[in-house]
Parts: C-alpha cells; sequence; structure tokens
C-alpha cells in the first residue's frame, strides 16, 4: 500500500504563510511523489488552500483535510464545522480525536466514534488518532488504552472501518521533540493491526500513521517499519524543506 504523508498545520499559519508553504512545496513536488500527502490545515484557510491547488497544478498531488469535524450533520450548534461543509470545500481527510481535542476539549471515545461515523457518511476518511500520555506508559496501560480508543470507532462503524485511517500518536511525543523509538512504535502498531484485521477482512487497507516529534532525521527509520504506514506530523510540516524530505522518505 502507497504510504500517506500528512501535515498538521494545528492552528498556525497566515494567507501570506500559507501561500508562500504551498509555494515551496509545489517546488518540491514537481515530480510527482511515491507516496500520498495531505495537509490538514485549520478551517478557515481550507478554501485558500484549495483555491491555490487548482492554481499550481504541482499542488494537486496534496489533498486537503480538516483538523476536525462535528458530530452533527447541521443545525444549532454554533462554531462547529460539519462534514458536508468540508466535503464542500473538497477535504478527503479529517482529523478527529487528536489528543489536544481529548485533552483541551474534553472529547470522549464516544464523541470521536461519531465523529468517525460523520465524517464516513459524508464521504471523508477519519484519521482516528489514538495514544497513551507518560503516565499511562510509565503504568503499562499503553496497550490497553489505544485499543479502547481504537473500540470505540470500530463499534460505533461497524462495515465502514476498513475506510479509516488510524494514527498512533504517543502524547508524551507530541511536539516534545521526544519521538517513539521505531521498535516502541511498531510495537503499538501490531497491536493496532492485530485489533483491525480482527474487526474487517479488508484491515489490510487501512493505513496506520504514526506522529510524534516525526521529522526530517527520523522518518526514514520510522516509515520503515512493517506497520508503519505513513506519518501525521504537526511542527515540520510547517517548513516545506523538512516536509519534503519526509516526503520523500515515505517509498
Ligand atoms: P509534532 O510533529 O509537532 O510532534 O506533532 C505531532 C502531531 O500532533 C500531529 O498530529
Amino acid at each position: 500500500m502507497k504510504k500517506l504523508i500528512a501535515g498538521n498545520w494545528k492552528m498556525n499559519g497566515s494567507l501570506a504563510a500559507n501561500e508562500a508553504l504551498l509555494g515551496a512545496l509545489a517546488q518540491g513536488l514537481a515530480v510527482k511523489p511515491a507516496c500520498e500527502v495531505a495537509v490538514c490545515v485549520p478551517a478557515p484557510y481550507l478554501a485558500q488552500v484549495q483555491a491555490l491547488k487548482s492554481a499550481k497544478p504541482a499542488l494537486s498531488a496534496i489533498d486537503l483535510g480538516a483538523q476536525d469535524v462535528s458530530a452533527q450533520a447541521s443545525g444549532a450548534y454554533t462554531g462547529e464545522v460539519s462534514a458536508a461543509m468540508l466535503k464542500e470545500l473538497g477535504c478527503r481527510y479529517a482529523i478527529v480525536g487528536h489528543s489536544e481535542r481529548r485533552q483541551y476539549h474534553g472529547e470522549s471515545d464516544a464523541l470521536v466514534a461519531d465523529k468517525a461515523r460523520a465524517a464516513l457518511a459524508s464521504g471523508i476518511t477519519p484519521i482516528v488518532c489514538v495514544g497513551e500520555t507518560l503516565a499511562e506508559r510509565e503504568a503499562g496501560h499503553t496497550e490497553e488504552v489505544v485499543k479502547r480508543q481504537l473500540a470505540a470507532v470500530i463499534h460505533a462503524n461497524g462495515h465502514c472501518i476498513s475506510e479509516i485511517v488510524v494514527a498512533y500518536e504517543p502524547v508524551w511525543a507530541i511536539g516534545t521533540g521526544k519521538t517513539a523509538s521505531p521498535e516502541e512504535a511498531q510495537a503499538v502498531h501490531t497491536v493496532l493491526r492485530a485489533q483491525l484485521k480482527a474487526a474487517t477482512d479488508q484491515s489490510a487497507r487501512v493505513k496506520i500513521l504514526y506522529g510524534g516529534s516525526m521529522n526530517a532525521a527520523n522518518a526514514a527509520t520510522l516509515l520503515a517499519q512493517p506497520d508503519i504506514d505513513g506519518g501525521l506530523i504537526g511542527g515540520a510540516s510547517l517548513k516545506a524543506a523538512d516536509f519534503l524530505t519526509i516526503i520523500a522518505a515515505a517509498q
């Protein structure tokens, strides 16, 4: 399966900065990459990035993604953005259950599952994030935590489960410069792969990305692991040269 390198810009960017970043990415992507590429941008910039994609042919290699999606279809939900709206703006992906949303916005496993279901219902691929905190890892609960988080989505979606992307993002590795070792990441990916296999006979289609301080220097060894099918990149996706190096490492 082709690997997927997805940038998560988080709450960063401006009209000018986005244009500069995408201009630099377009130059670097003049030759079509071997992997799939996406950028998950703040909702107000989705239309801008979509317009830049139309204007620059090299950017057609990049799929558009959102960083969150409402579990609701429409109505009195101030501030929310529906999956249908994201679809209309050209999104292929929406991140759901990022640890920053679980942590700062109190998102539960059940809500994350509802968001994944809403995305799938509108033809958007949810990138479902799972991952343990440092305290959970040190207490030996890593496997239990990621399995619980993924199980909620599997049980809420049944037969659609082969249409999701999973991202393993250990919370202690996010934005800390402290990456899981390739062996640590692979061990958790093996657990997630087995869980997907038990849930669907299409599990071989499901990409499992690693996220957490992936950068230009460590991407190749992480991506060489048998069950690491790509990366979800935060900080390094804001620097064109670094993001392009990671894309080149994903053969
Ligand atoms: P960093 O790459 O900045 O550690 O962020 C990872 C992440 O949270 C991607 O969703």
